[in-house]
């Protein structure tokens, strides 16, 4: 069993250009935006070509596959534009990531209570016989009332020790199946030389990686770690900043609140307060700390600093619990 790994390093970071270099690779998330600019009904459906300016059918045009909000006749009439184009089309590109990146994501539930997760370190357990992430008020209520360690989920005892071979074998069959979380606990097993294994942070880079294609978002957060603080690789804060950017489009607080600083130094202050408005709308104290800051010198709005504030108040108390509280206090996460 492992816990989420938090690592604040506010003002840390020295990050002197926020020129974003990897929208290509995130083809996927691209897509996604786009598909619903494109959207539209058959029938009436009739756009310009943007090179010549001859009208034809939407679904029969060549769309621009990086912006996708241009469209052609042809792949000729397409070529021809591209040196016209290509300014107007990166800067869509950034608008629609940024449209991305900036988006609030609906918070994780614990699968056994509902409740929204927390995401302090020693908050929620990955139990590698199941593949689900456990909050810690579950856990302490099944180790009370059966006085076992049981997995709360599947009823399965934990692998002792000496036992990790189970341990590893269930995490496999897990990744077998395309479990992302799996991936990302194994990746931490190499990481800190746990379960039995060498450390290596080549290996658990590589597994990072791959958990984080599969959607697990704080392997991608522990990536971005892995650059920042030079594990594995290269000090390399782009690709920091890159990784913990997919890791907050998918929702990871942590990586969210390390963009703020990461912008906040780099003196991008409209997009370091956006990152830690959205982060403590979702719960994150540090990040709330920094609006507040914030407001207090001036640069954010009485309202927008009353909602966040609001919004932060809402989503602790949805991820309070009497057992949550027992579990902090009672100490059995703290190690
Ligand atoms: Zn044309
Ligand atoms: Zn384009
Ligand atoms: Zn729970
Ligand atoms: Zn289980």
């Amino acid at each position: 069993m492992s816990s989420n790994n938090t690592e604040d390093h506010s003002g840390s970071g020295d990050m002197t250009s926020n020129k974003k270099e990897c929208i290509s690779c995130d083809q996927n998330n691209v897509n996604t935006i786009t598909e619903g600019i494109n959207k539209v009904d058959i029938l009436s459906d009739m756009s310009t070509c943007a090179s010549c300016g001859k009208e034809g059918n939407s679904n029969d045009m060549n769309t621009c596959n990086k912006c996708k909000s241009v469209k052609y006749c042809n792949a000729a009439c397409k070529k021809k534009h591209r040196h016209k184009h290509k300014k107007a089309c990166e800067r869509r590109v950034a608008e629609l990531y940024d449209e991305q990146l900036f988006k609030e994501v609906e918070p994780e539930e614990c699968p056994i209570c509902m409740l929204t997760m927390p995401h302090e370190t020693n908050t929620s357990v990955f139990m590698p016989c199941c593949g689900k992430s456990i909050c810690c008020g579950c856990i302490y209520a099944m180790k009370m009332s059966e006085g076992k360690d049981l997995c709360p989920f599947c009823r399965m005892p934990p692998a002792s020790s000496d036992e990790y071979v189970v341990h590893i074998n269930s995490l496999k069959n897990l990744m077998d199946k395309g479990n992302g979380d799996a991936f990302n606990h194994l990746a931490g097993c190499y990481a800190d030389g746990m379960m039995g294994l060498i450390q290596d942070y080549g290996k658990a880079n590589k597994l990072y990686l791959k958990a984080g294609e599969l959607g697990c978002a704080q392997a991608y957060y522990n990536l971005g770690n892995q650059y920042c603080f030079g594990r594995g690789a290269e000090i390399d804060q782009k690709k920091a900043k890159h990784y913990y950017e997919l890791a907050a489009i998918g929702g990871n607080v942590d990586a969210r609140h390390n963009l703020g600083c990461l912008e906040g130094a780099a003196s991008h202050d409209q997009r370091a307060y956006k990152h830690m408005i959205i982060a403590a709308r979702a719960g994150y104290k540090s990040s709330l700390d920094r609006v507040k800051l914030g407001f207090m010198e001036g640069l954010i709005a009485k309202d927008e600093y009353a909602n966040t504030l609001r919004a932060y108040q809402k989503r602790r108390k949805e991820m309070k619990s009497d057992e949550r509280d027992k579990a902090a206090v009672s100490g059995i996460f703290s190690h």
